[in-house]
């Protein structure tokens, strides 16, 4: 069982952003994907949720064999896929609860509901094993949430819907020390033989909470390296200036 990531190439705007890229995530395993600035990373989330701006045009992507890419991003979620990007950015007035309720009953066979006592027994569980205040499941969705509250809403929506494989990505400007422990919290909570975890960050940061089985650095697009974590820390202290120079060629 496996989300199998196969020679994907996809463009945006008539430019090439994925070069070719193959990875596989194995149920039970957690990847690190790093990378500099603008090599492609949000893309490669964005691509493997559906998001419309992007064009494939080689590869495939196979969600315990059944091939992904052909499907609606709905039905990449019901699948088990969970990728931040298809929820919109801010729904004026609906508050989180509401949100992850709707989202919880879409997910149930046709003719099954979800009890709200059920519903939001379930929501504080998660809420106090992530540590959160369950005030926070009253707020409307992302309206005028800080980068930390946005990860936060998306840890617990992580927690609500249970993926089998979890797609991650840390924004460039990084998270505070508290919000990258709430994400870090949420990943590891989560981690086991069920399910698998692809985790995109540009610091190394977050891999100090998180500690993944195995190491990627995408460059221009193209995964140019792979490893342990200590390719992590290696990282760290290197940059990415030499590998950028080897392997990358436009810039
Ligand atoms: P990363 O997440 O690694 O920083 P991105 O995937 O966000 O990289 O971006 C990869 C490249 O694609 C960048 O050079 C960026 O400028 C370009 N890009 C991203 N989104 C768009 C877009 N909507 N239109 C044109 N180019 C884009
Ligand atoms: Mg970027
Ligand atoms: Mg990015």
């Amino acid at each position: 069982m496996s989300l199998q990531i196969c020679d994907l190439h996809a463009r945006i705007a008539d430019r090439e952003i994925l070069r070719g890229i193959s990875l596989e995530i194995r149920l039970g395993q957690t990847h690190a994907i790093m990378g500099p600035n603008g090599s492609g990373k949000s893309t490669l989330a964005k691509v493997i949720s559906g998001h419309p701006d992007y064009e494939v045009t080689q590869g495939s992507v196979l969600l315990d064999g059944v091939p992904l890419l052909e499907r609606e991003p709905d039905e990449r979620a019901r699948m088990g896929v969970f990728l931040a990007f298809q929820y919109p950015c801010e729904i004026p007035g609906v508050s989180i609860a509401n949100f992850l309720r709707a989202a919880a009953q879409a997910r149930l066979p046709e003719g099954e509901s979800l009890s709200v006592t059920d519903f939001y027994q379930k929501l504080y569980r998660e809420m106090d094993a992530l540590g959160m205040q369950r005030n926070f499941s009253s707020r409307p969705l992302n309206a005028g949430f800080s980068g930390g509250e946005k990860k936060r809403a998306e840890i617990l929506q992580m927690a609500m819907l249970r993926p089998r494989y979890g797609i991650l990505d840390e924004t460039d400007s990084g998270l505070d020390i508290d919000a990258l422990k709430v994400v870090a919290n949420g990943v590891n909570r989560l981690r086991g033989p069920e399910v698998g975890f692809l985790i995109i960050t540009h610091y190394q940061r977050l891999l100090d909470y998180i500690t993944p089985d195995f190491v990627h650095v995408m460059v221009e697009g193209r995964i140019v390296q792979s490893g342990g974590p200590e390719l992590a820390l290696e990282l760290e202290r290197h940059g990415y200036g030499s590998l950028e120079e080897r392997y990358g060629s436009s810039k």
